[in-house]
């Protein structure tokens, strides 16, 4: 498995980044809207003006968009439209190549993009602690639609909450690395620390994954960027990470 780690600033482009899932022209965008452009909340009965505006602004028809509500479960979905994604809840998103620009929110939690290549389906997950895993559910369901290999699968980590700022209680901690291994969390200065990429990174390797890029970056430490832990339950800002097949807006600023 090939492993590339691109810094924050590499991708970012004013109040938002982007980045293409894999190197040839015909390749989806990554999308992630930044903490400057405010909170990109989904919920199925409540319109969010600044979510469609930041499509709007991207050139993407905010109709395209599908998204469900969170749950932190390990549940991926390969939605057809947004018909059958209405009153859902899930916490990852597949579509085969077309019009559709499957999104999750994030803000601590990691967004994972996910590409299978020869079939060019795409999609994201949403990974908090208690989803870890979800890569491996998306992985399955690539196989069993698409006849997917993991060696024809590529994966990028989004920015998420750092062991530096993420102090868990000891159970926790252990429970994670019971499942996920020694890296996935560790005592640092007195206190456990959950460490989402390097959980991932070993999920990636334990599949087989052709490829994982890793955006660089800590929530909690980069005010740019939206955190439960750092902004408060209340005040959080949910950034939205959506992947796009042909970006028309991509020379936007
Ligand atoms: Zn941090």
């Amino acid at each position: 498995m090939t492993c590339t780690e691109l810094s924050l600033d590499s991708v970012r482009s004013g109040g938002f980044a982007r980045f293409p899932l894999g190197a040839d022209p015909g390749a989806p965008w990554a999308l992630l809207s930044l903490r400057p452009l405010g909170s990109m909340r989904f919920l199925h009965d409540r319109p969010n003006p600044l979510r469609e505006d930041f499509f709007r602004d991207r050139g993407i028809d905010p109709g395209r968009v599908l998204a469900v509500e969170l749950v932190h479960s390990r549940t991926v979905l390969f939605p057809k439209g947004p018909a059958e994604l209405r009153g859902i809840r899930a916490d990852g998103l597949i579509v085969e190549p077309g019009p559709w620009v499957p999104t999750v929110t994030v803000a601590d939690c990691m967004p994972i993009w996910i590409r299978h290549a020869p079939s060019g389906a795409y999609g994201i997950l949403h990974s908090g602690w208690q989803g870890t895993g979800i890569l491996a559910a998306a992985v399955r369901g690539l196989e069993e639609r698409f006849g997917a290999r993991p060696s024809e699968i590529d994966a990028f980590l989004g920015p998420a909450i750092g062991p530096c700022c993420y102090r868990v209680p000891e159970d926790r901690a252990r429970g994670f690395r019971a499942e996920f291994g020694p890296e996935a969390a560790r005592l640092e200065d007195g206190a456990w620390r959950l460490d989402l990429g390097a959980a991932n990174l070993g999920i990636a390797r334990s599949l087989g994954l052709r490829s994982v890029t890793r955006i660089s970056g800590c929530t909690s430490c980069d005010g740019d960027l939206g955190s439960f832990r750092r902004e408060g339950p209340e005040l959080f800002t949910r950034m939205v990470a959506a992947a796009v097949c042909g970006l028309p807006g991509r020379d936007a600023a």
